[in-house]
Parts: C-alpha cells; sequence; structure tokens
C-alpha cells in the first residue's frame, strides 16, 4: 500500500492490542486492520502529523490492512481548499498512499443527523436550551452533579426542537443537542455533553445546507464506524474522551464497532506545534510562509531538504509510547543527517570566500579533476572540478598569523591539501588600504597532483575545500538556526512570539559552487565539504542563479 521501502514498523503496545483483537478470540477476529489518518483541513500538516501518519499508514502496512484518508471537516470554520490540497500532496510525499479511501466527514452530515435522532428516539439525547455560558456555570464539581433543567424534556418534544434546529428556527448558542448519560460522572466528558450545535455558517464543501453541527467525540466515531475502521488510533488528550466514544458506538445502529487506541503525542524543543501558532508565525510574517525552512511543517522540512526516508526514520525511531515526551530537535537532525550521509553527493562550496592565488602556477593553465561523488557509493560515479591560479577559499582557512593549534593557511605554516588537487603553502597576502585580507598567497607543489590522497603523502597542515574562481558559480547560501531559543516555546502560557530567536536565519551572497552546481534544481540535495548538507530552494532557486539552503551541519548535535 505504500511506496516506501522501510521494515515493517516494530511492535508497539498498540500493535500488541492489535494482535489480541485480530486473534481467535478477539472482537476483531478473522477482520482485516483498517486504521484512518483524519486531519482538521485548517492548516498544514507538521511533524507531529507525520508521527501520527507513520503511526497510522505504518500500522495499517504492517498488518496488510488499510489506511484512509478522511478530511475531519466537521467543523465549519477556517476550512480551505488550500489545505485540503496541501494535506495530500504532504502525505504522498511521505511515501503513503490512501488509494481511492479519501473521504470527507462533511459527507456523513446526513447519517449523524440520523444517528442523534436514534439516540432521542431512544431517550438518550435531548434538546438542551442552556447557552453556553449556562452549561458551564451548571457543570458542577467533582463532588456536584451537573444540572440541566431540560433532561426530562418529553421524546417527541426533543424530535420537534432538534428539526427546528436544523431548519434554522433559532440563533446560535440557543440550545444544544445532548447526550443523556449522567450528570455525576466523575469524568466531565459524560456529563451529558453536547452532540449538536447552532452555528449559522457556511462550510467549505456543504455550503448553507447546515446550520447545526456535530461536535468532534460525537462526530469522530460515527465516522470510524461509516467507514469499517477497526482501530482508531489518536493521541492521548483524547483518553478521557474514549467512554464517550465507546458510549456512542454501543448506543446507536452503527455499522461496525471501531475502537480508540491512543497513544503519546510529538513534541520537539525550539519549536511550536500548534496549527493556530504556526499559522501566527505566518500570517504575522515571522516566517517567508507555512514552507519557510524553519519551520516544522512538513512542506518546511521538505524545502530545509528533509527526505521522506528520514522523516519516517525519526517517527520510528522515536517510538510510538504512552506517555508525552519532547524530542530534542537535534535528534530529527540526527535522522536527517544519517540519511543525506548516504544518499548526497559531494561537492564543493565556499561561503565566505576570499581569492587565493597560486604564485607559481602558470597564469594560462587549467586542469580538471576528478572528484568522487560519494566515497563509499562508487556507482554513484563522479564529476569533475576545474583547478587554475586563482581560487576561491574559506576566509576562515587563512590567519595573518600563527595560531595555537591551526593546521590551515598562515604565512609560512604547514602544507596543506587543497581537497582532490595538489598540496600547497602559504607565502603571504594582499590587503586593501583599510587593511583587509584581499587575496591569499600560495605556492604548490606540481609533484603532488592525483588527488586526495593519491600520492600517499602525509602533511601536518588541513585539507581545504576550494573553488576554481574561472569557473565558479555565485550563489546564495541560507544557513538556519532553532526558530526559538526557548527550549520550550509551546508551554502553556508563554508569549511564545518573544521567544524566537533573531538569529534563525542568514542569508549569504556571493557564495561561490563549483560550476558543476549551477543549473542545479529541486530536488537535490548535496554535502558541501566541510560545511554540512545544502539543498537546492526549491521556491528562489533559478537555474544560473542558484539558492541552497543549509539542511544540517556535519556535526552531530544529538547526544544519546
Ligand atoms: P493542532 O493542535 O496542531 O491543531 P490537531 O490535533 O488539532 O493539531 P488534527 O488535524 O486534528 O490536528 O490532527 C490529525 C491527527 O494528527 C490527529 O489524529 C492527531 O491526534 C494527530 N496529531 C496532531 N498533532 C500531533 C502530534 N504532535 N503528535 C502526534 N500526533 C499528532
Ligand atoms: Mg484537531
Amino acid at each position: 500500500m505504500t511506496e516506501n521501502k522501510d521494515a515493517a514498523m516494530s511492535q508497539n503496545f498498540i500493535h500488541d492490542f492489535i494482535d489480541a483483537d485480530i486473534g481467535e478470540n478477539g472482537q476483531f477476529a478473522g477482520m482485516t486492520v483498517h486504521t484512518r489518518f483524519p486531519p482538521e483541513p485548517n492548516g498544514y500538516l507538521h511533524i507531529g502529523h507525520a508521527k501520527a501518519i507513520y503511526v497510522d499508514f505504518g500500522t495499517a502496512q504492517k498488518y496488510g490492512g488499510q489506511c484512509n484518508l478522511r478530511m475531519d471537516d466537521t467543523n465549519p470554520t477556517k476550512e480551505d481548499v488550500e489545505y485540503v490540497d496541501a494535506i495530500q500532496e504532504d502525505i504522498k510525499w511521505l511515501g503513503y498512499d490512501w488509494e481511492d479511501r479519501f473521504y470527507y466527514a462533511s459527507d456523513y452530515f446526513e447519517q449523524m443527523y440520523g444517528y442523534a435522532v436514534e439516540l432521542i428516539q431512544k431517550g438518550l439525547a435531548y434538546v438542551c436550551e442552556l447557552s453556553p455560558e449556562e452549561m458551564a456555570a451548571n457543570r458542577g464539581d467533582i463532588n456536584t452533579p451537573a444540572t440541566s433543567p431540560y433532561r426530562d424534556r418529553p421524546i417527541q418534544e426533543s424530535l420537534d426542537l432538534f428539526a427546528r434546529m436544523r431548519a434554522g428556527e433559532f440563533p446560535d448558542g440557543a440550545m444544544t443537542l445532548r447526550a443523556k448519560i449522567d450528570l455525576a460522572s466523575g469524568n466531565f466528558n459524560m456529563r451529558d455533553p453536547a452532540l449538536y450545535r447552532i452555528k449559522h455558517q457556511s462550510h467549505h464543501r456543504t455550503g448553507d445546507q447546515w446550520c447545526i453541527y456535530p461536535m468532534y467525540d460525537f462526530a469522530h466515531p460515527i465516522e470510524d464506524a461509516i467507514e469499517g475502521i477497526t482501530h482508531s488510533l489518536c493521541t492521548l488528550e483524547f483518553e478521557a474522551h474514549r467512554p464517550l466514544y465507546d458510549w456512542v458506538i454501543a448506543n446507536i445502529s452503527a455499522p461496525a464497532k471501531p475502537r480508540q487506541i491512543e497513544f503519546a503525542r510529538l513534541g520537539i524543543d525550539h519549536t511550536v506545534m500548534s496549527k493556530r501558532k504556526l499559522r501566527a508565525l505566518v500570517e504575522q510574517g515571522y516566517v517567508s510562509g507555512w514552507d519557510d525552512p524553519r519551520m516544522p511543517t512538513i512542506c518546511g522540512l521538505r524545502r530545509r531538504g528533509y527526505t521522506p526516508a528520514s522523516i519516517r526514520a525519526f517517527s520510528e525511531q522515536v517510538g510510538v509510547a504512552k506517555a508525552d515526551s519532547t524530542v530534542e530537535y537535534a535528534f530529527l537532525e540526527h535522522c536527517l543527517r544519517a540519511d543525506l550521509d548516504d544518499t548526497a553527493p559531494r561537492g564543493m562550496a565556499v561561503l565566505h570566500p576570499v581569492k587565493l592565488t597560486i604564485t607559481n602556477y602558470p597564469e594560462d593553465r587549467q586542469e580538471t579533476f576528478t572528484i568522487e561523488n560519494h566515497p563509499k557509493h562508487p556507482e554513484m560515479g563522479s564529476h569533475t572540478v576545474t583547478f587554475s591560479r586563482n581560487l576561491y577559499i574559506e576566509a576562515e582557512d587563512f590567519l595573518e598569523e600563527k595560531a595555537p593549534k591551526y593546521k590551515r593557511l598562515f604565512p609560512d605554516g604547514p602544507e596543506c591539501r587543497l581537497k582532490g588537487a595538489y598540496l600547497i603553502r602559504c607565502t603571504g597576502c594582499v590587503k586593501d588600504a583599510e587593511g583587509n585580507v584581499t587575496e591569499v598567497l600560495a605556492t604548490y607543489d606540481p609533484e603532488s597532483s592525483g588527488g586526495d590522497p593519491a600520492d600517499g603523502r602525509k602533511v601536518k597542515g588541513a585539507t581545504l575545500h576550494w573553488v576554481d574562481a574561472a569557473t565558479a558559480v555565485d550563489a546564495q547560501v541560507r544557513l538556519y538556526e532553532n526558530l526559538f531559543d526557548d527550549p520550550n516555546p509551546d508551554a502553556a502560557g508563554k508569549d511564545f512570539l518573544s521567544a524566537l530567536n533573531p538569529n534563525s536565519l542568514t542569508v549569504l551572497n556571493g557564495c561561490k559552487l563549483e560550476a558543476s552546481l549551477a543549473e542545479a534544481t529541486a530536488p537535490a540535495s548535496y554535502q558541501f565539504m566541510r560545511l554540512g548538507y545544502f539543498c537546492v530552494d526549491s521556491g528562489d532557486s533559478r537555474p544560473g542563479a542558484p539558492v541552497f539552503n543549509r539542511s544540517v551541519s556535519l556535526k552531530d548535535g544529538y547526544k544519546r
């Protein structure tokens, strides 16, 4: 059912439940495991959703079952076709396929209404005229039951009022349909929860057909039952709602009896995950869009250079637990680095260029050296770079004076290797009127040619990356840090916008790339020697005027 080639998801407590359920005496004996992923189309998917997608689709896959994609669009506010399209694109990109099972919860509105009528007829639901404020005031507390003067209203009267609610006779908030369960329940979700509320608002799919909308806790089990879901996997905040889920399924003539199982929500440090906060970042211009490479959205991660395999590996390794936890952002980076280390071709770029002149190299000469695309994967082939008298190197690879432990270029310093090319020795530099270094001078050893380190010579100095000035391509390179300085900007009550890291984006212009990268188009990722993994920016890069994003640095900041 999916296009990815990962091993099956490792066993977790959800799978233990499923094993029992589909076993000989289980409630789903002999049935195919059927899950669903139910995003609310009110924003773009983020890395937390990616984990839920992994759990929902990965579990179905593990059992040779099926996973539906369902837009949970029962709430008429803020829903948008843009989000629906983006959600599908992101899930496909992650490598999952719902085949022909794409649904909208709003398609079930008529059935939901029918089940609500069924509950009223059974004496299990009633129309309550308490306003939302009154209902809250009459909620009771642990020692005091909730109250409603409308609880014992005759069935016929509720049926009539509910039909008139639907017909639009009453204003918003005038009444609700409530389940008749237990006003004294220790679980407040069971204290006669509202099943329907009046909302005179058009819906992005049903238009003005409805002015009453079902509550999530009533709608969700019905959606699952209609689709024949066996296991409705969701996050922990729904645990206390499970008795209501089961109550709905038990008391309507449901076509199936799905089972809800909750797992821990994924949190990541130094970022926010709620759609409301992510939307605020976009709408208030703190980021360039939902796909800004600093965003924890799937489209942001994609633009940053994350691969589907790295996100699936992350989801697998984070695991599925029963207790919420926060994972280090560095662990997400660790998973990306592991993937790119194996798959990204190598190339050279100079981010802070200074000119290097090889004074004993003939002015009219140009050579070509071969660089392997991947040191461990000969099948990935090689490419060539040109070499001539004028090169670019990283400004920090030169010092005017010797410094402790500095093994790079300084006058009369050690021999250094230019990656894949010659050994050189620094002889001095040229400065402008303000004293800034404008050119580093060196001589090369013609005997040392032949690529790194084919001449077998060990030198004291470092191996440096470089780009031939004669063929170099100018590029813009964007470097990223955490979007938030604060490790937990998502904490309740925190002014998350004040925790933003002002240095989360650094734009470098005039970076120098080896010529082979001039026409690179997204999606494409490279390891730039000594600098990290970089990808072509899918939004702003143009052939001949490349823009690269640093996806992740080489140094692993994750400590196990
Ligand atoms: P948000 O609070 O960001 O708006 P949500 O839970 O309202 O998130 P939905 O679109 O309703 O977003 O979520 C779809 C599915 O993804 C749900 O089953 C939900 O439990 C799951 N999900 C959402 N956020 C996370 C997360 N951080 N970790 C794991 N699963 C998540
Ligand atoms: Mg939600």
